[in-house]
């Protein structure tokens, strides 16, 4: 089956094109600045150059239909008409406590995702923005939702409230949620593959380290706890996120700063986490090269990321009584050595760690512990477009 991916952003909108039997990506590509002047669509067709067009996309619907046209194109296109996408599957950031799995996109579903807008007011609706404008040009092609949030449905209670009056989670379903469930879930079924564990007696940490991060315990198959909350604000440092901190900073900053709540939250967002620390990038490599030339601030930043991972690690394994695996992916994760190494030294009250020539690897699947560790520590790249794919060919097929 060939499934076209769509990842939908306000101003943004990600594709790829997968055939998920063999699991090529035929094609992929970006919308940038939908709805802004100077919009640009690149598309990258499977062996080829990538192609960049200058072209304004007034809406989401003018940018689907530029990358229906991209896939088909004579020239560049993948694809002889659209009548050779089998299905579609859109990712959705916030399914709040009604959606558990991927589904497939019926006008109920629909009302039930808008039902989800206030959870996650900047994602959710560009993403039925996506849903819609694809319905527009494919109205006969099977659409599925797969959630960020769904993987995470399986939390248990004690795991997922928040010590507030419990009448805000009864009124506003103030709760933990968690994100990145997509990618919890494919790495932590790969890695009990990778080890050749069953994965419904297995438990694994997932560290998921991106420029947004997360890390979730996932016991026998199902998430039991994860970092992220309400929002995806909550939890490690990130590049621009804060993650956990106490609440009682917010009202003290603002008065110091005469800022408003929302400027403060804002700043949470986007100025704090590792580029707030550091005064210095968002970005880890930027980060290893400021520390490596003796930049003091750079090195206690690294050294305060990799603290509360491991701090993370020890919560979940307390959590589900021990771990089989600890596993990292992401941008972070899957590539830099150094983060990996500076967990792993933590570790050895479990019997674990990092080996030192076995970190060396860089962006594919890996054990870097000892072969005598009690625990092994993998490296699995995160492949969240194949695993929406997968999950919509198990929807439609
Ligand atoms: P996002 O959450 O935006 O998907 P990514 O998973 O791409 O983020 O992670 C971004 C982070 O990963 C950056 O801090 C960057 O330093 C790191 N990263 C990504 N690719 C590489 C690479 N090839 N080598 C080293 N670091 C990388």
């Amino acid at each position: 089956m060939k499934v076209l991916v769509i990842n939908c952003g306000s101003s943004s909108l990600k594709y790829q094109l997968i055939d998920s039997e063999t699991e090529q990506v035929l094609a992929k590509g970006l919308c940038e600045r939908i709805g802004i002047e100077g919009g640009m669509l690149s598309h990258t067709p499977a062996g080829k150059e990538k192609i960049e067009t200058s072209v304004d996309m007034p809406d989401h619907v003018k940018a689907v239909e530029l990358v229906l046209q991209s896939l088909t194109d004579k020239e560049n296109g993948v694809i002889d008409s659209l009548e050779d996408i089998d299905a579609v599957g859109h990712r959705i950031v916030h399914g709040g406590e009604s959606f558990a799995e991927a589904t497939l996109i019926t006008d109920e579903v629909i009302k039930a995702i808008e039902e989800c807008n206030d959870l996650a007011p900047l994602h959710n609706p560009a993403n039925l923005i996506g849903i819609s404008s694809c319905k527009k040009l494919m109205p006969n092609t099977p659409m599925v939702g797969v959630f960020d949030t769904a993987f995470h449905q399986t939390m248990p209670k004690k795991a997922y409230l928040y010590g507030i009056p419990y009448e805000y989670y009864e009124k506003y379903k103030v709760r933990r949620y968690g994100f990145h469930g997509t990618s919890h879930s494919y790495v932590s079924k790969r890695a009990a593959e990778i080890l050749h564990k069953d994965p419904r007696e297995f438990k694994v940490i997932v560290c998921h380290l991106g420029n947004g991060a997360s890390i979730s315990a996932v016991k026998n198959g199902e998430c039991v706890d994860t970092s992220m909350g309400l929002t995806p604000l909550e939890g490690l440092f990130m590049g621009t996120r804060s993650g956990d901190l106490d609440p009682a900073i917010l009202e003290f900053i603002c008065n110091k700063e005469n800022i408003s709540i929302s400027e403060m939250t804002n700043i949470l967002n986007k100025k704090s986490g590792v580029l707030g620390l550091s005064g210095l990038s968002s970005d880890f490599r930027d980060l290893i090269e400021a520390r490596d030339k003796g930049n003091e601030r750079a090195k206690t930043t690294l050294e305060a990321y990799a603290y509360r991972v491991a701090k993370y690690i020890g919560a979940y394994t307390a959590a589900m009584n021990g771990t089989d695996a600890i596993v990292f992916t992401a941008g972070i994760g899957e590539n830099n050595k150094d983060v990996r190494q500076m967990v792993g030294d933590y570790l050895t009250y479990m019997g674990t760690g990092v080996d030192r020539g076995k970190n060396e690897t860089r962006g594919e699947e890996a054990i870097i512990s000892p072969g005598a560790a009690r625990i092994p520590i993998l490296v699995v790249p995160t492949n969240e477009e194949l695993a929406i794919a997968k999950e919509t060919v198990a929807l439609v097929s």
